[in-house]
């Protein structure tokens, strides 16, 4: 559909490709990545809703203790946050939305929706390497499988300590 996004829609270009003034983010990972993409195109003055499916906008942000700024910061510029919640279908101009206990169906203008449901690993670099036969390389980091950074770092770290 013409108007749904992904989150590089949003923030992998010096401004959004994301159209329209309603934006729906649609959130079933929990992470900072749909709370910068929030914050972004609120800041650009977009009315922005911020629906998930968890009970909380955000939880991985405790491991940060910094869910409290960051609420704030994106109430006050008019974020709207809807919790427990499953998107069930985006049409021109609109979307629904289910409450995940009372089953209520709720709908709510939006001209474009941004999906925040997670990636997948950009390895191909990593098996073109391997097969053209190169031996000292190593897959670390959100190219094994996106996760934290601290991850990241320790990947990288194990295989430096091994050079
Ligand atoms: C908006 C957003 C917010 C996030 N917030 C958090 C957070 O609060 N806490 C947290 O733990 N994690 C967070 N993450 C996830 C975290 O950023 C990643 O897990 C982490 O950056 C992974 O590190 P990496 O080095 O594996 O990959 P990256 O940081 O993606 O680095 C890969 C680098 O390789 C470069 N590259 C790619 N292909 C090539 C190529 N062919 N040749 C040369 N260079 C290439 C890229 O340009 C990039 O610079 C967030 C992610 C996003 C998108």
């Amino acid at each position: 559909m013409p108007h749904v996004y992904t989150l590089a829609d949003v923030l992998g270009a010096p401004q959004p490709l994301v159209e329209g003034e309603r934006v729906v983010i649609y959130d079933a990972i929990g992470g900072r990545q749909a709370m910068v993409a929030a914050d972004h195109l609120a800041e650009l003055g977009r009315k922005v809703s911020f629906i998930t499916t968890l009970g909380q906008p955000g939880p991985n942000l405790a491991a940060s203790r910094d869910w409290g700024k960051v609420y704030g910061r994106l109430r006050r510029m008019g974020v709207q946050f809807r919790t427990d919640r499953e998107l069930v279908a985006v049409a021109a101009g609109e979307v629904t939305e289910r409450d995940l206990y009372t089953k209520e169906l709720f709908t709510e203008p939006a001209d474009a929706v941004v999906m925040v449901l997670g990636s997948s690993a950009q390895d191909s670099l990593f098996h073109r390497l391997k097969a053209a036969g190169h031996a000292d390389v190593h897959l670390i980091g959100d190219a094994m499988a996106p996760r934290r950074v601290s991850d990241a770092i320790r990947e990288g770290e194990r295989v430096a300590r091994r050079l």
